[in-house]
């Protein structure tokens, strides 16, 4: 049987269409508790028809990494980091050392290279959202479909 993929929107919701009687139903996501992740399911339509569709929550899918790198603060400042986990709108990490750059509202450049094949260098803007001992959340500045990074974060994130 076919899979397609079908997109979760931003309220957590995503519409599923039987390829057979074509009814439309809309799912809540947060049924399926893999719904952070990118899931296949089994969707039974009220005329019996099983299909499989491949969910996608594609702009909040996060990967868990394992990536070095470092971040560059004012006055170019370099830290070593290790990046803990990436989604295509921001990203967790570890520093080294504590630096004064890093506190809530600041602006940084990360800098760390994908572990894919071509082991892609990634170079963002990114503003720190939380610090919690050594271990930041960072959104990354502007998202740009064209970006080079970001099509390249978003075929790592989902092969
Ligand atoms: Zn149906």
């Amino acid at each position: 049987m076919k899979e397609r993929k079908i997109f979760i929107t931003d309220d957590n919701k995503f519409v599923i269409v039987c390829p057979i009687c074509q009814k439309e139903e809309t799912v809540n996501a947060s049924e399926y508790k893999e719904a952070n992740q990118v899931a296949r399911i089994t969707y039974r339509c009220k005329c019996g028809h099983a299909h499989h569709v491949l969910l996608e929550r594609r702009k909040f899918y996060r990967r868990e990494t394992c990536l070095h790198g470092v971040c560059i603060g004012e006055e170019n400042i370099m830290t070593g980091m290790l990046v803990k986990d990436l989604s295509l709108v921001g990203m967790k990490f570890e520093i080294e050392n504590t630096q004064d750059f890093i506190c809530v509202g600041k602006k940084l450049f990360v800098e760390f290279f994908l572990d894919d094949e071509h082991k892609t260098l990634i170079r963002k803007e990114a503003v720190i959202k939380i610090v919690s001992g050594s271990l930041i959340g960072a959104e990354f500045c502007g998202e740009e479909p064209d970006e080079p990074a970001d099509s390249a974060i978003e075929s790592y994130l989902i092969p």
